[in-house]
């Protein structure tokens, strides 16, 4: 009996039932199969020796093909647990999972009490290649249930068969698939190349700790990642790509700039801002808080801690207690802030407010906590403390869209000295959804039209919305084009309802205002890392912590040197002097390395004319200029916070 297959072009081809996608591909042309990495059918992934049963719509994967890489690195995970089995033992190796992830895959493995480093990589890697050099044919096959359990007891994989029960309890599964490659099976839904000797480009990155189910409570696996591309060049680029980033890696940049520390023993997940970072960290929020003001808000201050009874209400007790951090006094509860609007609604709630006073835009950089597990804690980048540059507009439904356009102009601006490329995610009702859904409509229309007038590159997430509301995310692009989620704009009925928050309208009847929560930093901590490995270290001048090292050239120069910073200083600069007995070339070159923008090198000529000669972090050397000349310009360009030297 036939089977008949459609083809993306539209046409039709008729097979006998079990023809493969190999075959298919062969009878099109050779060149054609050398390149197929598998096939989809009827929308899924299908393996290119896996025989076709009924009639289909058919697609070839190409080597080009945004799909291609789900079926090599699948492979690749195979490979690497295959390998990892030959060097350490098949007794010895439990296999968990092995998903693959973007730009690459990752497996987890019980090795016992074997620790890998990423010493044991090169040899992982060798043993991989060797079994790339076989050229294994890839094979699958289906079990039921009772026969893959049986199995994978056999080969000593009791997560496999954890897996396999999981299968069944949650999804009635009878049946499930393995791949074998040689003498290596593994469970697995597929899809895979068909032989061992189709990758070509792959390295082994990392390997890391990581938890059986992510649970702290289970023993803790070994996760080794690594990455596969169809193409060298391809490999070659994301290899140097993930070398820059680890360059840049906040968690040891910022130490070393003496920035911040965290101490994982006393205060884990609460960064320590040294002065330098605490530099920083104030010149953002100074730039910050500069924009809010010319941008009509005002800036509020709200308790830290505050009674159970306000958390009951703004429904932060039943819903997100599992974050919050506790307290009790006088046998009443307290809550440290997790989040910081039920205060902003408590300074609305202070005395009366009239339509006359809507849009009501208040802010504050207000420190939250939230508990995040140990586990998941990474430098600044997933703390348990930190400032929000968080806002709340309160206004009337009529005033939404024009409040949200006003927000995105002021993303922009927020964004603009930074240059990051950025772009949004609209967020719609989930099913879960409280409120009238009229509201709702009129919510999503706001914010979609929003965007639309403001010429925004923006996504839909359908059904992603907070159960309180729609929003808008901003997905910022750093320096190596890795995308952060940093702003949100957020409308909410919800807590207007809860805390019964009015106004009263030009008709002298009481309505109740929407609000909406926006953050642009996000989490100020947060958003200092990524600014932190967007410029791996060499700050734009008006956020750099030191902006001036004056290095006088012998120690008759000290005095003025020093004279030259009490300048700097009273302009409000942040300059320091380098009076070691060290040659100048060591002090320029540790000041090159520590990014300061700029070194004022003084000698006798500077010294007699009241100039300094004035070098950049570039190595660019402009020469001696008047003092004055100098603070002038350096005035100039930190005022504006222009992205780089006026001098350049
Ligand atoms: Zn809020």
């Amino acid at each position: 009996m036939g089977i008949e297959i459609k083809l993306p072009d539209g046409s039709k081809k008729q097979y006998e039932k079990g023809a493969r996608p190999l075959d298919i591909a062969m009878d099109i042309s050779e060149g054609l199969a050398k390149r197929a990495f598998g096939a989809i059918v009827n929308d899924e992934y299908w393996d290119l020796g896996r025989p076709l049963e009924t009639s289909c719509d058919f697609r070839l994967v190409l080597d080009k093909d945004s799909e291609a890489p789900v079926f090599f690195r699948h492979t690749m995970a195979h490979i690497m647990a295959q390998a990892v089995m030959r060097l350490y033992g098949e007794d010895r190796v439990k296999l968990a999972i092995g998903p693959t992830i973007e730009n690459g895959f990752y497996y987890d493995i019980d090795l016992d009490d074997v620790r890998l480093t990423e010493e044991d990589l090169p040899k992982i890697e060798a043993e991989m290649e060797k079994i790339i050099k076989e050229d294994l044919p890839i094979e699958r096959f289906e079990l039921p249930v009772s026969e893959a359990v049986i199995l994978m007891n056999n080969q000593l994989q009791p997560y496999k068969v954890e897996l396999i029960e999981d299968l069944v309890k949650d999804y009635g599964t009878e049946f499930v698939t393995f791949y074998r490659q040689g003498d290596f099976t593994d469970l697995c839904r597929g899809p895979h190349l068909p032989s061992t000797g189709k990758v070509k480009f792959f390295k082994l990155t990392s390997v890391s700790g990581a938890y059986w189910r992510g649970d702290e409570k289970n023993k803790m696996l070994q996760r080794i990642y690594g990455t596969a591309f169809s193409k060298k060049a391809d490999l070659e680029e994301y290899l140097a790509k993930i070398e820059e980033a680890r360059k840049r890696d906040h968690r040891k940049l910022g130490p070393a700039l003496g920035l911040f520390t965290i101490n994982y023993d006393y205060a884990p997940g609460m960064p320590i801002f040294l002065p330098k970072g605490t530099d920083m960290l104030n010149e953002l929020l100074k730039f910050s808080r500069e924009k809010h003001i010319e941008d009509g808000y005002r800036e509020v201050s709200t308790p830290q801690i505050m009674s159970d009874s306000l958390w009951r209400t703004s429904g932060h007790w039943d819903h997100y207690s599992d974050n919050m951090y506790f307290t009790e006094k006088e046998e009443q509860q307290f809550a440290v802030k997790p989040m910081n609007c039920p205060g902003h609604i408590l300074a609305y709630k202070s005395s009366p407010v009239s339509y006359r006073d809507l849009p009501m835009k208040i802010f504050e950089f207000g420190k939250v906590h939230r508990y995040e597990r140990s586990g998941v804690l990474h430098g600044l980048f997933r703390v348990r403390g930190f400032v929000q540059d968080d806002a709340h507009v309160f206004c009337t439904r009529e005033q939404i869209q024009q409040e949200v356009i006003g927000v995105i102009d002021f993303v922009k601006k927020i964004y603009e000295p930074f240059d990051f490329q950025y772009r949004a995610e609209l967020s719609t009702r989930p099913e879960n959804f409280m409120g009238e859904i009229e509201l709702w409509d009129i919510a999503t229309k706001a914010l979609r039209d929003s965007l639309k007038a403001k010429k925004m590159d923006y996504i839909v997430n359908e059904g992603d919305g907070a159960f309180y509301g729609p929003k808008i995310d901003y997905h910022i692009k750093d320096s190596l084009g890795r995308e952060w989620q940093c702003a949100t704009i957020q409308l909410d009925f919800m807590m207007p309802e809860r805390f019964g928050i009015k106004y009263i309208g030009p008709d002298n009847n009481e309505y109740q205002p929407v609000m909406i929560h926006r953050a642009i930093f996000g989490s100020t901590e947060r958003f200092m890392g990524i600014l932190i490995e967007h410029y791996a270290g060499a700050f734009p001048t008006w956020l750099a912590p030191v902006q001036v090292k004056v290095i006088p050239i012998a120690d008759r120069h000290t005095d003025y040197a020093r004279s030259v910073v009490v300048s700097l200083r009273g302009k409000g600069f942040r300059a320091e002097v380098d009076d070691r007995q060290k040659s100048t070339n060591y002090k320029i070159r540790e000041a090159q390395l520590n990014k300061i923008p700029y070194m004022l090198i003084v000698g006798d000529r500077e010294m007699q004319n009241g100039q300094v000669s004035v070098r950049l972090r570039s190595e660019k050397d402009l020469g001696s200029i008047d003092l004055e000349e100098f603070i002038h310009k350096l005035t100039e360009e930190v005022k504006d916070r222009k992205g780089k030297s006026i001098f350049e």
